[in-house]
């Protein structure tokens, strides 16, 4: 590489992190985990918005920290109403991480979060992201937050081609994040960045015309905005089949909670019969001993999409509880208790399609 060229990716990087940095400040938005330098409400704010865009995110934000002012209530509440509340937020496992990890605070470092980088990581369900989100944020240690819209951001503006989801596109990635960040405001570069991707670059149609660094972005210069970031080409989707027996006497329904490391683990949804492929209903049912009489009636088809599965589920309701299967597992249950459970959103569209909730 000659000079002219390092002297100009030089260039180009100082130019970038000051445009940015600069836009955010006039145009962020008014968010109220923004107005607070309280680690628990940042690292709550971080954990909720992982996988989540902001605007479903912001009343879960709000409902925990009503529910839940400090993490010293967090980690005393009970399980079951951290899921409820969490509940059509999806990942449950964040959920059940943020109970740990509040745990971990309380229990080990006496109720304050740890300062460092490298402390924060080791926390349950804190990643790389969250660390760096809460400390550059909270302790103004100068580590970039990369997330998909820094990868775009970034992608777009370098006209870098590496896959971002290949091991070399995320060293990439990370190495030019780390070289960017501006160390005296650390917190504010980060989130500028990730603001400049969730409201100026966006995936589809992004406004270029409105964004500061439009003058050396590659992407525009050259229009490949629409190619840019690159994928590895998508692995197929699996479908899992689920048909659901329903077991319910008038006002009271039967629930079973997910015990298996599986999906939903720890919520609660019917008895399940899971197969390979789809299945008329009446064989199904025959194989286990129940016959087409004890059927009231069956739902259409749902379908409901996980990360990297589909499923597809069908909702059996049986008028005959002697049919329940001994093994069953499945627990009695009042309209108001069922309503109280933490369920997957597929049950919960099913019980309000049915009229139960
Ligand atoms: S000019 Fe367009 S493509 Fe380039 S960073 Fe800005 S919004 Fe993204």
């Amino acid at each position: 590489m000659n000079i002219e060229k390092i002297d100009n990716q030089e260039d180009g990087q100082v130019f970038f992190a000051a445009s940015v940095r600069k836009w955010y400040l006039k145009n962020k938005r008014n968010l109220p985990w923004r107005q607070t330098s309280d680690p628990y409400h940042i690292w709550l704010s971080e954990v909720i918005l992982q996988q989540t865009r902001v605007q479903q995110g912001l009343p879960y934000y709000q409902k925990f920290i009503e529910a839940f002012p400090t993490v010293n209530h967090l980690a005393a509440a009970n399980t079951q109403k951290i899921l409820r509340l969490w509940q059509g937020l999806g990942y449950y496992t964040r959920a059940r991480n943020l109970h740990a990890c509040a745990r971990l605070v309380v229990k080990q470092f006496d109720g304050r979060f740890p300062q460092q980088y490298e402390q924060l990581i080791k926390l349950p369900g804190i990643g790389p992201y969250t660390a760096a989100a809460i400390a550059s944020i909270v302790h103004h240690q100068a580590v970039a937050v990369v997330d998909g819209n820094v990868y775009r951001v970034l992608a777009r503006f370098f006209g870098i081609e590496t896959p971002v989801d290949s091991t070399a596109g995320k060293r990439q990635f990370h190495q030019l994040a780390n070289a960017l960040i501006d160390p005296k405001h650390p917190g504010d570069y980060n989130q500028a960045v990730m603001e400049l991707g969730a409201l100026i670059c966006t995936p589809r149609n992004p406004r270029c015309t409105e964004c500061p660094v439009q003058q050396r972005c590659v992407a525009y210069l050259g229009k490949t905005w629409n190619k840019l970031p690159v994928k590895k080409p998508k692995t197929v989707v699996d479908s899992r089949y689920l048909y659901y027996l329903v077991f319910r006497n008038g006002e009271k329904i039967y629930l079973k909670k997910r015990a298996s490391r599986d999906i939903w683990y720890g919520l609660y949804d019917f008895y399940c019969i899971e197969t390979k492929r789809p299945q008329p209903v009446n064989r199904l049912l025959k194989n286990h001993g129940i016959e087409k009489s004890a059927i009231r009636q069956v739902s259409p088809l749902y379908s409901h999409q996980l990360t990297h599965r589909k499923i597809v589920a069908r909702f059996i309701e049986i008028n005959d509880l002697s049919k329940i299967p001994g093994d069953a597992g499945l627990r009695m249950c009042s309209r108001r208790q069922a309503e109280k459970l933490p369920k997957p959103v597929l049950i919960n569209r099913y019980l309000a399609d049915s009229g139960f909730l």
